[in-house]
């Protein structure tokens, strides 16, 4: 919050009504100093000097300092108090005492009244209106005239009209004030969700680039390889490499084709293509098995065995159909690819309100360090860092990213050289 620049005639103090208060007295006694100096000065240099109105116009400016000091460092009550009394007491002994009780000056007396319930809290206009009521019945008394009671009560329907007053606006500047204190809250709170969804755009934006970054990266090398074997091709005259380089030509060109696939889907998860696409129940034996028929030729070639232990219940999940069977294609390639011998188990069970799948296979295993980044999106593994095994680096940040949409759980368990253990947790979708 910003501190307000204080002047002479701020006081600071923690009650922001005892601070307007003591601000309002200081502006009065300036305002009272002003006039008595000027008066004093007047009086001075008038043709018929009057030293004694002088006199009295400088010891009221004294007076006035005196009860500026109380109130900027003492007690404003006690400030204001002093300086009721000694309004009190100018108005009650500047001007004949009838005239006081009955004539011109009685009009004046409302003054401090009025004052006191701005100075000190609303209730201090009665006390005011009884401390004049008495100064006025003492002065009736000395000077042998009728108390005047009308005048009397008009005081107190003055502090009553005072008090009224002073009470309303006290009241509105309560609630004045809880009303501020809800903006500024709402007011902090909103900029720190600013802040936030600030920060968080600027990571996506480093994201987004770092991401952009990537791809253009992983796409240079399949792209200046088609480019090296296409010269090739052109320029060298040898029918019988013909077909090694147009078989490295179909592989560069399906792993172009993979890294699109996969840019794709990632930017599909990103805008929240999938989250916001219809969701149906899906059964996940039947993903699974038509998975499965697609990789069986490509197993058998690399003789590996291929387990499948579904499960009799129901493993029914709700998704979209092209989210499931990316992520059940995505680990299976991963087993496929990353084993050379041995055999590889696909398992599905009910557990409580889960479905889940289970891929288990012999191949090389994932070091303990490559586990932690293993989602990450182009990460890939010290296991495939000196091989030739194709790949983006993003078929497991896939599968995980649709996976947590759908409100399940990746898990990876891996030793290297002894094989992997993912195990998918998915909702279990219970419609009939
Ligand atoms: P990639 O295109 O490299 O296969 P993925 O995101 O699918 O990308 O996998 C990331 C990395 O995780 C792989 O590069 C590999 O190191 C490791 N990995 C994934 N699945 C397996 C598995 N079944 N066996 C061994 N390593 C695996």
């Amino acid at each position: 919050m910003i501190e307000k620049q204080r002047s002479f005639l701020d006081v600071p103090s923690s009650d922001p009504d005892d601070a307007r208060r003591r601000r309002l007295l200081n502006i009065l006694l300036v305002a009272l100093t002003v006039v008595s100096l000027l008066t004093s000065v007047i009086a001075l240099f008038s043709p018929d000097a009057a030293s004694s109105l002088a006199m009295l116009g400088l010891g009221l400016s004294i007076a006035n300092g005196i009860i500026y000091l109380i109130n900027r460092f003492y007690s404003g009550p006690l400030a204001a108090g002093i300086f009721l009394v000694m309004l009190t007491l100018i108005i009650s002994f500047g001007d004949e005492p009838v005239e006081v009780v009955q004539g011109r000056t009685l009009f004046f007396l409302s003054f401090p009244i009025i004052v006191g319930s701005i100075l000190m809290k609303p209730t201090a206009s009665f006390w005011v209106a009884v401390l004049i009521s008495l100064v006025s019945a003492a002065l009736a008394v000395a000077a042998a005239v009728p108390v005047n009671l009308v005048a009397i009560m008009g005081f107190f329907t003055v502090a009553f009209g005072s008090w009224l007053s002073a009470k309303t606006l006290q009241t509105a500047l309560v609630d004045l004030r809880s009303i501020n204190r809800e903006l500024d809250e709402r007011v902090e709170a909103r900029t720190y969700e600013l802040a936030e969804a600030n920060d968080r755009l600027t990571e996506l934006d480093q994201l987004k680039s770092k991401f952009v970054s990537e791809v253009s990266h992983e796409l240079r090398t399949p792209v200046s390889n088609l480019m090296i074997y296409l010269d090739i091709l052109e320029l060298e005259n040898q029918p019988e490499q013909r077909t090694t380089y147009l078989s490295v030509l179909r592989e560069e060109t399906n792993r172009l084709t993979q890294l699109v696939n996969d840019v794709l889907d990632i930017s599909h998860l990103d805008l929240g293509v999938y989250s916001r696409s219809e969701t149906e129940q899906i059964d996940l034996n039947t993903v699974i098995e038509k998975q499965v028929a697609s990789l069986l030729v490509r197993a058998g070639v690399l003789g590996i065995k291929l387990d499948l232990k579904l499960s009799d219940q129901p493993v029914n999940v709700r998704g979209n159909n092209e989210q499931i069977t990316r992520v059940v294609s995505n680990l299976l390639g991963n087993a496929i690819k990353y084993t050379e011998k041995g055999s590889i188990e696909v398992a599905t069970s009910v557990e409580g309100d889960r479905v889940v799948l289970e891929i288990n296979d012999t191949g090389m295993g994932i070091a303990p360090n490559d586990l932690d980044h293993i989602f990450e999106r182009f990460y890939r593994g010290e296991n495939v860092s000196q091989s030739t095994i194709p790949g983006t680096g993003l078929g497991l940040a896939i599968a995980h990213e649709i996976v947590e949409s759908l409100g399940g759980r990746v898990q990876i368990d891996s030793h290297v050289g002894a094989g992997t253990q993912v195990t998918v947790q998915f909702p279990i979708s219970a419609e009939g």
